[in-house]
């Protein structure tokens, strides 16, 4: 794993080459002060291409959105040039305030102030369903 360029601070590795501006926006890096680089289709041994996050600060990430967009992203956390936690991500078995229910007929549609809340249902087609009104979860 390469950590260069990062003193303390978290790389995001093994990312789907791709979906690094995604993630980008989901964790609204855009809002950070630090410096955040993202190299994309970088080599990778194992899935061929990769995307990979480097942030120069150690911030909270929001776990469970990071599994849910993809749960094979390696979080690798860097404290003077040394890697101290490597971290693998999960599959997230609720999503609170992650993703936004499509049917109109739904009662958080209705109710904007309602916390959007989905369950998995089924981890292998990674199907959610919201907990208020049961619908599926489509992109
Ligand atoms: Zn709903």
């Amino acid at each position: 794993m390469n950590i260069d360029g990062v003193t303390t601070g978290i790389v995001l590795d093994h990312i789907e080459a791709g979906k690094s501006m995604e993630i980008y926006e989901l964790l609204k890096l855009d809002r950070l002060d630090c410096s955040v680089a993202i190299i994309q289709n970088a080599d990778s041994t194992k899935y061929g291409k990769k995307d990979i996050i480097k942030i120069d600060e150690d911030i909270p990430l929001d776990f469970a959105a990071l599994g849910y967009l993809d749960n094979k992203i390696t979080v690798n956390r860097v404290h003077n040039h040394e890697l101290v936690e490597k971290l693998h991500l999960e599959l997230p078995h609720e999503l609170v305030d992650i993703i936004a229910c499509n049917n109109p007929r739904c009662i958080t549609s209705v109710e904007p102030s309602i916390v959007q809340k989905f369950k998995l249902v089924n981890p292998d087609t990674k199907e959610y369903h919201c907990i208020y009104c049961d619908s599926e979860y489509h992109r």
